[in-house]
């Protein structure tokens, strides 16, 4: 595993996940430079180049020479945000680690206010909060349906939750130290339990182009969270084939009935009813015993989460 945080001098990591953000990033470097500068004397930014196939990484570059505070790692390819997340946290070197977007919608403005909460020891985890909801009708509608379903199976809340938040070492380095590799930051972060202060912030446009996830993404990030996080599916699945079997039984007798008193066949109707319940109910229990078994089977790989191709830094 490629963790360097031996020495922990720097009081503050801000992890930034970023994909093709070639239009956006110098922009927001900068109002994050201008912030960290008045916040906190001893800092440094780790841009991760999640595959970008834009000229991201050669900015970073670019920039990297000239400012010491800023590190590049970039992936092989596009391993997706929680992995992008889970590669700055290796590399992080902070007493506190921020994560935040790359394309300013997690404002800047409020780093001093999460350090602040940080330093005065009340909490481990500050977590930042959406005020109102997505900006599109899309998003809010994917973000609404995402959350319900996580709820559901979950039990988590994760309404107006971000993957903006501060993490202090300790919390960092127990994440780190957990073995599963499907990972899913939002939700583990919560499930760790230490103590967290929430705050509040207003979500921005983004700087320049738009949203990367679709909604298939959005619903394969649900069934990865939900199969990473919970077995509860796997208990409704058992319920519901308990409810299917008091139902055959009521029709066995309701058939047997019919049958002994002669009554003339009953019910195409009830047949296809039957068959048409069950045939689906089947397969949707096959489907969910298959997202596990696919949950499984990619752990059981072992295969690391990303593939470093470069650095800024040696
Ligand atoms: N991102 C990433 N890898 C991806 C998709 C997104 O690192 O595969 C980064 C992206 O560059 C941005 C952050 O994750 O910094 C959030 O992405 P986006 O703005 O697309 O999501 P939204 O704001 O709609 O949740
Ligand atoms: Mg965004």
């Amino acid at each position: 595993m490629d963790v360097c945080n031996e020495g922990l001098k720097t009081e503050l990591t801000v992890v930034v996940p970023a994909h093709d953000e070639v239009r956006g990033i110098l922009v927001f470097l900068d109002q994050l430079h201008a912030v960290l500068s008045e916040c906190c004397t001893d800092f440094e930014v780790i841009v991760v180049d999640d595959g970008s196939r834009d000229g991201t990484w050669q900015l970073l570059c670019d920039a990297a020479t000239h400012s010491l505070w800023l590190r590049g790692l970039r992936f092989t390819r596009n391993f997706g945000k929680e992995a992008a997340i889970l590669g700055g946290l290796r590399h992080s070197r902070g007493q506190a680690v921020i994560v935040m977007d790359a394309d300013g919608q997690h404002p800047p403005e409020l780093v001093p206010v999460l350090l602040e909460q940080w330093r005065s020891g009340s909490a481990q985890i500050v977590a930042a909060q959406k005020k109102s909801g997505a900006i599109t009708l899309t998003s809010r509608i994917n973000t609404y349906l995402f959350n319900k379903t996580m709820h559901l199976f979950t039990g988590l809340d994760l309404k107006n939750a971000t993957d903006y938040r501060l993490l202090d070492r300790t919390v960092v380095d127990t994440l780190l130290a957990f073995p599963e590799n499907v990972r899913f930051f939002r939700g583990m972060t919560v499930w760790t339990g230490f103590t967290t202060k929430q705050v509040e912030f207003e979500v921005a446009n983004r700087i320049a182009g738009s949203s990367r996830w679709s909604t298939g993404q959005l619903t394969r990030l649900a069934i990865t969270a939900i199969t990473a996080y919970s077995a509860k599916p796997l208990g409704i699945v058992f319920w519901l084939g308990i409810a299917g079997m008091v139902i055959a039984l009521l029709l066995i007798v309701q058939a047997l009935y019919s049958r002994l008193t002669g009554i003339a066949v009953s019910g195409w109707t009830s047949l296809t009813i039957v068959i048409l319940v069950f045939g689906s109910a089947n397969l949707l229990g096959i489907g969910v015993l298959g997202a596990y078994l696919a949950q499984i089977f990619d752990e059981i790989k072992g295969r690391p989460e990303y593939i470093l191709k470069d650095t800024t830094f040696v």
